[in-house]
């Protein structure tokens, strides 16, 4: 997703910074009923496993009333009566179907809990008919939905649901660890409008009562949040990159400086399939889509509200001067295809898998446009937005989104663990072979540690926890002992098993050091102001005793 909520903490945090307070991080809220219904993955959602969607849903713009339903075919893991779905309490629950068969349904908060007459058998597939209706609030970050219209009075109407949830709109599972295999989006919209959703464009149909409908697939597992409406007076442009569809969806009236900033989509997607591989989503193509919001990463459906200008809304984002050459947004939520859609967390705890990866990707992106020193650059650039407050890992099951620091010290670990590895050529290996072994698949941090540690034949375990489950960055101490020309080393840090090769001494000519967290001694001529560290190859803090 966009940083742009996260630009708002960073605003209050330096308003009370401001206020002659050191900043003290904030108090864990209690999770409440509601927050474990939304993010614990419990015995109803654990006794099944999503295999598809069909959303069928009208969107009436003048009344911002959706009704229709969705089709949900799961696979029961274990013999059971009840399972547990979701929909937000502002939507009505018209009825749910097994057949012709109506379940009863219990609702909690968000949670809709359906009963069957009969146990449902471990290993057989069922598929139920959920219909809702209702005015769906608008809500959180970029109002999850929103019916908005355009500068010329068209309705212009849009989801960005990450965190609130796809319930917000839609019945749905509504949680990380589950996704349907494929699925199909129908939307039924006023004849004048465009819908843009996620998948292949299959068809429209026109129903005769001044609606038509507009037919996506899905190929692929997707993300609930991702499963996106964006109807609108668009226009359409089209082009590819080898075998990959592109198309772009702008308004009227920006469709020149559109066709311009999006020619950037190219050089985007070239750079990541350097990295990692093919597009993740080859068969449903690449879709590039105006939205009144900054962007995210809806899957095959990315949204785009940077103004059509270079940078993050028009600023230098990272301020060193790089950020100017191409669009955040562009490059930003692309990035997400890879790491986000296709290489999911499995809980919003983990969330550094999405944010930290796309924010290195960027810092990739750079390197592949403008080389290795300009990467390097970009990347360092983000230390002054971390905070280092609470750990990048939020407690699991609750539906907690991790601080800020996922994004921007996420991207700096990445970089760190570069250095670790300390052969280019196998760090690009490592990451490719990472986004392959698990791509469509949602997975936790301790897949990326095993994983990471397997291939490496390292143990990155205690490098990995001190970064993503603790505050504090590895302290490099170092203590002089001038008159012998000897210096004194250790790590100052969380984990007690913590060793992390460091390059130190004199810049262009570095020593790789072996620190742990006990002291040991290095013959140096280097004066204490003399002596380097390496800190843009390792985010680490330095401490001269
Ligand atoms: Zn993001």
């Amino acid at each position: 997703m966009s940083i742009w909520l996260f630009l708002l903490a960073v605003r209050v945090v330096a308003l009370l910074a401001q206020s002659a307070q050191p900043s003290q991080p904030p108090t864990p809220r209690v999770p409440t009923r509601a927050d474990i219904l939304r993010g614990e993955y419990g015995p109803y959602r654990a006794n099944n496993d999503l295999l598809f969607y069909h959303l069928d849903v009208r969107v009436d713009p003048e009344q911002k009333y959706l009704s229709g339903k969705n089709t949900i075919r799961f696979k029961m893991l274990q013999d059971a009566t009840r399972i547990q779905l979701d929909l937000h309490a502002a939507l009505n629950v018209d009825r749910i179907l097994l057949g012709d068969i109506p379940l009863k349904y219990e609702r909690d908060s968000g949670a809709v809990f359906v009963d069957f007459p009969e146990a449902l058998r471990a290993g057989r597939t069922y598929s139920i008919d959920f219909h809702y209706s209702g005015n769906p609030v608008e809500t959180g970050r970029f109002g999850a939905i929103t019916f908005k219209k355009d500068s010329s009075g068209h309705p212009w109407i849009n989801t960005a649901c990450e965190g609130i949830g796809a319930s917000v709109w839609w019945p749905n599972k509504d949680q990380w660890r589950d996704e349907v295999d494929s699925m199909e989006l129908s939307v039924s919209i006023p004849n004048d409008l465009v819908d843009v959703s996620n998948g292949k464009f299959i068809g429209k149909t026109d129903l005769g009562d001044g609606y038509t409908r507009w037919d996506w697939l899905v190929q692929y597992p997707i993300n609930n949040y991702d499963v996106s409406l964006n109807i609108g007076n668009y226009q359409h442009w089209a082009d590819h990159l080898g075998d990959l569809p592109l198309d772009f969806y702008a308004l009227p009236e920006n469709l020149d400086k559109a066709k311009k900033q999006f020619a950037q989509a190219k050089g985007m997607l070239e750079a990541y399939q350097h990295y990692f591989g093919e597009y993740p989503f080859q068969k449903d193509g690449y879709k590039l889509i105006e939205a009144p919001y900054s962007g995210m990463e809806h899957q095959t459906a990315v949204t785009y509200g940077n103004h059509f200008t270079n940078g993050y809304l028009g600023r230098d984002w990272t301020g060193v001067g790089i950020s100017p050459r191409f669009d955040f947004i562009i490059i930003h939520e692309s990035g997400h295809e890879w790491f986000g859609n296709s290489v999911s967390a499995a809980d919003v705890s983990d969330m550094w898998i999405h944010e930290g990866w796309t924010t290195y990707l960027e810092c990739l992106y750079v390197e592949y446009m403008y080389g290795h020193d300009d990467g390097l650059k970009y990347t360092n650039a983000y230390k002054s937005k971390v905070r280092n407050q609470q750990p990048i890992i939020s407690p699991r099951g609750i539906n907690r989104e991790p601080p800020q620091d996922q994004y921007f010290k996420g991207a700096l670990f990445l970089n760190t663990l570069r250095s670790i590895v300390n052969d280019d050529a196998r760090w690009w290996t490592l990451i490719h072979d990472f986004y392959q072994h698990f791509k469509y698949r949602n997975i936790m941090t301790e897949d990326v540690v095993a994983f990471f540690n397997q291939q490496t034949g390292m143990n990155l375990t205690p490098v990995f926890d001190q970064y993503l489950r603790h505050t504090a960055l590895p302290e490099l101490e170092l203590k002089w002992n001038e008159a012998e020309g000897a210096v004194s080393y250790r790590w100052k840090v969380d984990e007690p098993a913590f060793r992390m090769p460091v390059r130190a001494g004199m810049r262009n000519h570095w020593q790789t050091l072996q620190p742990t967290v006990e002291w040991q001694t290095l013959k140096t001529p280097l004066k204490k102001g003399e002596f380097e560290v390496a800190t843009d190859l390792y985010y680490v803090t330095v401490n001269k005793l």
